[in-house]
This record gives structure tokens, C-alpha cells and sequence, in this order.
């Protein structure tokens, strides 16, 4: 059996780090590039487009080319939103990795997360776009002398103006809900993290978001509304990840790898049997092992191979033919963000010191779980200074 050599850990961090971190990102499709910024949209709007048409949501049931002409302008009004948020990223030096949308107004991923302070502004960039459109919309509907009421205006063009007008302003209030993942709870998280630490506030934020999808949830079964519960099952999942991917960022910022790492951690060699690999395991705290052979790392064996190789083969069988050949490695210096993010469950990265020379092979120095790194960002989180912000 020819073991599988490592691959550089440059090609490991890479890609998982780039990879959006969200729940519903495979199913988008490429629309537009605007000022550089590629406009995705999500299946789910697409529903959204139907429902408006099916049902004639704006009032226009009678005129199905105003209903599309009404659709495709709402659109650009939340294309626009979302660019207030990309564009005012940009003025503090963070790039949009895309802008995808959604039934509930679509999101402009950032490449960086911003620091509290200037998400307070990419934050409220977005609702002011909407404000903007909804007072351009209102001077026009008054100079018109259109009443504001669509019940009132039987004509298909002017009855387009003021469904627009007053979609802008659910844009602007829905938007502005306090609630992770809506801008309102970004507003509200700057806010909290005033007072809180930022931990707590994003957690609060988040918290809130949920207890509001629950409720729209609760709502929308009795109101047998099924885009109503779309939008809450997107803001319950949302709020949660988003909480979470903040919450990692947060605390990785600033640490690698090395500060991170287990440095007591005992090995087996390819030629151990799982009896000898048992006993390792009952006598510590340690979970998974590397396998070496010599000085060069072979393999891991996790507790989960331990125990399906002692049931299929015994205890006289030799690690070699249960441990795992594939494994992660990374170099101490690497961001422990960047390893957060390759992590897969219950198998440890294993840290390497760079080989010396091209003949060389890289030299095991340490190991990674992802119960010792969470462990050790909530530790040093606390340990420093400062918690909130000024
Ligand atoms: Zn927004």
C-alpha cells in the first residue's frame, strides 16, 4: 500500500477559507457583474417572482405585462439595496465577494468580515438606499397629485409607482427588523456591543432573530402563508450561522496555529497492534493518533477506526490497515481561522514544521482537535482586552 502524501497546506486552507459560509449557496445561479460585484440569484426568489405573478401581488391581476415590469423593478430596487451595503464595504477597504438574492431582500457577502464600528454603516447603507427610492417615488407620486391609497387608482402605470413606493418602505422596515441576519440586527449588535461584550451582543442578536422567525413561522401555518414560512425557515437558519461564523472570526482573528496546537501527544507506529493502540487510548485523554513510521508521519487512527478495526479484525491486527492515509496538515504559522474552516468532524489536523530542505519531509510538531481550539479561543478571548467597544 502506497500512503498518500499530504498535500501542501496552502492548497488545504485555500479553498474551504474562500468558500461562502452559507446554508443555501449551492443553489444560486449567475445573473449580472456590476461595478465588479457578480449578482447572483437564489432559487428561492425565483419562487418569490411566481407567487407575485400567480397571485398578483401589487394589485395589477388585469395588466400581466405592468405584474412583470413591477417584479423586475422591485428587483432593481433590492439589487440597489444591496449594492449600498457592497459599495460603502468597499469604502472601508472590504470586498464583496457576491451579492445573492433571496425572498427576503438578498445579501451582499463580504469577503472580511468588518469590525463592529464600520458594519454599522455597511449595515445601514442598505435601508437608506431604500429610503432614497421611497422619497424620489413619493415626490414624484405627489407632484403627479396620484393619491398614496392603490386602492384608489385605477390606471396600471400609476397604481406601478405607488406599489413601488410602498414596497421600498417594507423594504426599508423589514430590513430594519433588529434581528440577526437583517441589517437592523447588525444596528442593533453595534449598538449592544457598546454596553456587552461582542460575543454576548451577537448572541443576543441572533437570539432575537430566531425568537422573530419562530413567531413568523407560527404565523405563516396560521395563516397558511407559504412564502411567509420560506422567509422564517431563511431567517432561523441564517441567524444561527451567521451568529456562529462571526462568532469563530471573532475570536481566530489574530491567533495561528502554533499558539493553538497540542504539543503533549504520543504517537503509534505503523507496526502497533490495535491492542497496543487500545491500551494508548485507556490510559489518556487522547483520542486520535498519528502514525508514523520513523520520523514520517503514515496516518491518523480516530477512536471511531480504533473501535470499528477492533470489531472487524481483532486486536492482533496492525494500525497500519485501519488507520487513515488521508490526513490534514498544516504549518504552524498558518491563521487558525483559515484551519477552523478544514476542519472535518472528529478527525484532528496534524501540524507540521516545514521541511529544511527539498529531500526533506515535513517534522510533526503538534495536533489539532476542534475541542482544543474552541477551548482555547474561549480561554483567550476572556483573558484579553478589550471585550467591547468604545
Ligand atoms: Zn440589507
Amino acid at each position: 500500500m502506497t500512503p498518500i502524501p499530504p498535500q501542501p497546506p496552502e492548497h488545504q486552507s485555500a479553498s474551504p477559507f474562500r468558500r461562502p459560509q452559507n446554508p443555501f449557496d449551492s443553489g444560486s445561479f449567475l445573473l449580472a457583474v456590476i461595478a465588479g460585484i457578480p449578482i447572483r440569484i437564489h432559487f428561492t426568489f425565483l419562487l418569490l417572482l411566481v407567487l407575485v405573478a400567480a397571485t398578483g401581488i401589487g394589485g395589477n391581476q388585469g395588466h400581466s405585462l405592468i405584474s412583470v415590469i413591477y417584479v423586475i423593478l422591485l428587483f432593481a430596487c433590492v439589487v440597489l439595496h444591496e449594492l449600498g451595503h457592497a459599495l460603502t464595504a468597499r469604502r472601508y477597504g472590504i470586498r464583496t465577494y457576491d451579492i445573492v438574492l433571496y425572498p427576503i431582500g438578498g445579501v451582499a457577502r463580504l469577503q472580511n468580515l468588518p469590525d463592529v464600528k464600520s458594519e454599522l454603516w455597511i449595515a445601514l447603507a442598505g435601508p437608506a438606499v431604500n429610503v432614497v427610492l421611497a422619497a424620489l417615488l413619493g415626490i414624484a407620486i405627489a407632484a403627479a397629485g396620484v393619491p398614496f391609497d392603490p386602492s384608489q387608482i385605477p390606471a396600471p402605470l400609476p397604481r406601478l409607482v405607488v406599489d413601488l413606493f410602498w414596497s421600498n418602505i417594507a423594504l426599508f422596515a423589514f430590513n430594519m427588523l433588529p434581528a440577526f441576519p437583517m441589517d437592523g440586527g447588525r444596528v442593533l449588535r453595534s449598538f449592544l456591543a457598546k454596553y456587552l461584550d461582542v460575543l454576548v451582543a451577537t448572541r443576543i442578536a441572533a437570539s432575537i432573530g430566531q425568537g422573530l422567525a419562530l413567531l413568523l413561522g407560527l404565523w405563516s401555518l396560521f395563516t397558511l402563508n407559504p412564502l411567509l414560512l420560506l422567509i422564517a425557515v431563511f431567517v432561523f437558519v441564517a441567524a444561527g450561522q451567521e451568529a456562529n461564523a462571526y462568532q469563530t472570526h471573532l475570536l481566530a482573528t489574530g491567533h495561528t496555529v502554533r499558539e493553538a496546537m497540542l504539543r503533549d501527544f504520543h504517537t503509534l507506529s505503523v507496526g502497533d497492534t490495535l491492542r497496543t493502540a487500545a491500551e494508548k487510548l485507556l490510559s489518556g485523554s487522547q483520542h486520535d493518533f498519528p502514525v508514523v513510521f520513523g520520523e514520517e508521519v503514515q496516518g491518523v487512527l480516530t477512536r471511531a477506526d480504533l473501535l470499528r478495526g477492533l470489531a472487524q479484525e481483532g486486536p492482533d491486527a496492525y494500525v497500519a490497515g485501519v488507520m487513515q492515509r488521508d490526513f490534514t496538515y498544516v504549518y504552524p504559522n498558518t491563521d487558525l481561522e483559515q484551519v477552523l474552516q478544514a476542519f472535518t468532524p472528529n478527525k484532528p489536523i496534524l501540524v507540521m514544521e516545514p521541511p529544511q530542505t527539498p529531500t526533506d519531509s515535513p517534522k510533526l510538531i503538534g495536533m489539532l482537535n476542534q475541542e482544543n481550539v474552541l477551548e482555547f479561543l474561549i480561554i483567550s478571548h476572556f483573558n484579553s482586552r478589550p471585550h467591547r467597544l468604545d
